[in-house]
């Protein structure tokens, strides 16, 4: 798997678990291993590495939290930090 920004091979992988709770209720547990340095934007599915996106914690690509307005949202929930420390 690449980045398909710098094109750089990544490491690390998603793990995904299935479980049921109390035998009637699906739950899906996603885990990353610890090396993991890069996501899949969960809007576009596109492959980033942590290197290429700002908000690595966000889950989303910078293209898309730019194209759907998404910083002050994921501020706000605390998935990123605040305006003030934009890393551009
Ligand atoms: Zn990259
Ligand atoms: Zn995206």
């Amino acid at each position: 798997m690449n980045c398909s920004h710098c094109g750089r091979e990544v490491t690390g992988r998603v793990i995904v678990r299935s479980l049921t709770l109390a035998k009637a209720l699906p739950v899906v547990q996603m885990e990353s291993t610890p090396e993991r340095d890069w996501i899949c934007c969960d809007a576009c599915n596109t492959i980033i590495c942590h290197d290429c996106c700002c908000y690595p914690t966000s889950g989303y690509c910078d293209t898309c939290i730019e194209k759907y307005k998404l910083h002050d949202h994921l501020a706000q929930i605390g998935l990123i930090p605040g305006r003030e420390d934009h890393c551009l």
